[in-house]
């Protein structure tokens, strides 16, 4: 069946300045390795793959510097609205939450949603109050939100839009913005994809969704299908324009491709990439359960890491 361990892992996927300063560059990569490591070290300790992406993306949500957990996005209102999924793939076990403001993990609350309760998805008060429930570490707003996320909100706001590092708007009235003035970029959004060498798969995203959201906007990230998706074929983690990926149903279709058109996993994301939802919006990363990895994208960059038990190891912006 498996063919080794193999991880892949993002940090987001948009219009990522090619020119990205060293500044800005250097914290991400370091970051992006260091969480490859960690997980890396749990396969090898024989986590299972849900454990692994459990943990290397909490570890991305207590970063500041990506738009999840710690680092969120801030909405309309200057407040944080977190989303996050997990799904085991031999299993199709699938936890997810939406809305959530004060839950430091969000893909931690998801996988609580998934292993004790009867549902899938809890969004808002509900989730809120699970979280309550099951004990989860909890902070007020000022510990997710960055002075970098309230300039980036300004930014938006003076400007009119919803987000500012994608090539395409989101809705009609919203200004199209490809570049952030200062070479900055919000974009960050985490995930990460797992198998072990008995080919079991687990995907795993969490974000704050974009810049200047509604109150209330759901993205891709915590709906199973659309920004992630495990099953015994693959696993799979989006990030780009959620409402893209929704229409796309991205995840599943990569596994769809494999499971009912017996292809690759590189063939499945290659497709995907190109017909999936329009230039310039997304990007993946995803392992098969031969340890096959693809990390694709349609954007100009995506902060990424993977690594296999054969000994290839990546980490790359564009
Ligand atoms: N997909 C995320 C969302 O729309 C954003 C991102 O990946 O940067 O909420």
């Amino acid at each position: 069946m498996g063919k080794g361990w193999a991880i892949a892992l993002h940090g987001g996927a948009g219009d990522i300045p090619i020119n990205l300063p060293q500044n800005k560059k250097e914290p991400r990569e370091s970051a992006l390795l260091h969480c490859l490591q960690l997980g890396i070290s749990a396969l090898k300790n024989g986590r299972s793959p849900l454990d692994v992406v459990e943990l290397v993306v909490m570890e991305l949500e207590n970063h500041p510097l990506f738009n999840a957990g710690r680092g969120s996005v801030l909405t309309t209102e200057g407040t944080v609205e977190m989303d996050a999924s997990i799904m085991d793939g031999k299993t199709k076990k699938c936890g997810a939450v939406s809305g959530v403001k004060t839950v430091k993990n969000a893909v931690s609350l998801a996988r609580l949603v998934m292993e004790k309760t009867p549902h899938v998805y809890l969004g808002f008060e509900g989730a809120e109050a699970f979280a309550r429930e099951q004990v989860v570490e909890t902070a007020n707003q000022s510990y997710f939100i960055t002075p970098a996320n309230v300039e980036r909100l300004q930014q938006a706001k003076e400007a009119n839009r919803v987000q500012l590092d994608y090539t395409r708007p989101i809705a009609k009235e919203v200004k199209v913005e490809t570049h952030i003035a200062n070479g900055d970029s919000q974009i960050g959004t985490v995930g990460c994809v797992a198998v072990d060498a008995d080919g079991n798969l687990a995907a795993a995203t969490s974000t704050g969704g974009v810049v200047n959201k509604r109150i209330g906007r759901i993205g891709d990230s915590p709906i199973i299908g659309s920004g992630t998706y495990a099953n015994t074929y693959c696993a799979v983690s989006c990030t780009g324009v959620g409402e893209d990926i929704i229409r796309g149903t991205i995840a599943r279709d990569v596994a769809a491709l494999m499971e009912y058109k017996g292809l690759s996993l590189k063939e499945a994301t290659s497709y995907v990439i190109k017909n999936g939802a329009p230039e310039g919006t997304f990007g993946l990363v995803a392992v098969s359960a031969t340890g096959e990895i693809a990390m694709p994208f349609n954007t100009t960059g995506m902060f990424r890491a993977c690594a296999s038990q054969d000994g290839y190891s990546e980490v790359a912006i564009h």
